[in-house]
């Protein structure tokens, strides 16, 4: 391998959304204000996400109830959520496509939650007086450690 091989953008195309997506659209994925430009999700967390829906067996929301719903944000969408206090991070998981913020419906987050720990996403974050879980693939190579966080 070369130093231009390592350099090199590759991109392929690993399959049509809807066999590598079953149970998510593109519009549940990603904000409104990334339509006509380039934003990348990331395809083992995709994988994982609707692998996740048919593990807990029930609807998933994504991009429900408000802006801070999203699986992939734009950088203009995190500084408004900065802005609002929602988030104080400048940057985000959502931001490379790795992260997503999930209700379901049909139970409580806390339920959601246990799934989501089950499930082993690398890190989970409970908001106990919210609507949403935080799932995302973090990367565990240096522990290996599930990464869990409470906000109340
Ligand atoms: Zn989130």
């Amino acid at each position: 391998m070369t130093v231009t091989d390592t350099l090199a953008l590759r991109i392929e195309k690993l399959g049509d959304w809807d066999d590598v997506s079953p149970n998510f659209t593109q519009d549940e994925l990603f904000s409104p204000d990334t339509i006509g430009k380039v934003f990348l999700i990331d395809y083992e967390a995709l994988l994982k996400l609707n692998r996740f829906r048919g593990h807990v067996g029930y609807p998933l929301l994504v991009n429900h109830g408000g802006n801070h719903l999203r699986g992939v944000r734009s950088a203009k969408e995190q500084m408004g959520l900065v802005k609002k206090g929602l988030t104080s991070a400048l940057s985000s998981l959502h931001l490379q496509g790795k992260a997503f913020d999930l209700t379901c419906p049909n139970k409580s987050t806390k339920w959601l939650k246990d799934a989501a720990l089950e499930f082993a996403w690398s890190c989970v974050g409970y908001y106990p007086n919210s609507n949403f879980v935080h799932v995302d693939m973090r990367s565990t190579e240096l522990t290996g450690i599930q990464t869990y966080y409470e906000v109340t």
